[in-house]
């Protein structure tokens, strides 16, 4: 009855392993997403004019080929609500699209992982949505 018990609870253990295991390579693979060039997002560039336009990796200019332009990202954080921050993607040596940069508001550009977490709290943020049909050009506000 002993070696029962004992088969069972290594038997439960090794499920919760796996599970974890699953749960660890499935939030490992949350940054790998499918190449920014294949998506399209919202843009922002140094005047706060906004356009939506295929990703790429770093900066872009905008339209008129005069201002630098960033891709702006909507979040939400479960405590502090939306939030807007500005993002840049580098291709990593496996040709994945990785973040490399994020700034808040006006802020500095830091180094950014993988997942957006929240600037007040630093929680991983859930996403929001990424293209915003306001920043359109001529759609008005
Ligand atoms: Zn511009
Ligand atoms: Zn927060």
């Amino acid at each position: 009855m002993a070696i029962v018990s004992l088969a069972c609870a290594v038997a439960v253990a090794g499920g919760v392993y796996f599970a974890w295991r699953q749960y660890r390579r499935d939030s490992a693979q949350v940054g790998r997403q499918r190449a920014v060039t294949d998506q399209t997002f919202t843009w922002e560039c140094d005047t706060g004019e906004r356009f939506t336009a295929p990703g790429a990796y770093g900066s872009r200019t905008c339209d008129d080929g005069t201002h630098r332009a960033d891709i702006v990202l909507r979040r939400t954080c479960p405590e502090h609500g939306p939030f807007e921050c500005y993002v840049r993607y580098h291709q990593d040596a496996m040709g994945l699209s990785r973040l490399s940069e994020i700034r808040f508001a006006k802020g500095e550009w830091q180094p950014a992982t993988d997942s957006i977490r929240c600037p007040i709290c630093k929680r991983p943020a859930q996403v929001g949505d990424d293209i915003f049909s306001a920043g359109r050009p001529g759609a008005g506000k």
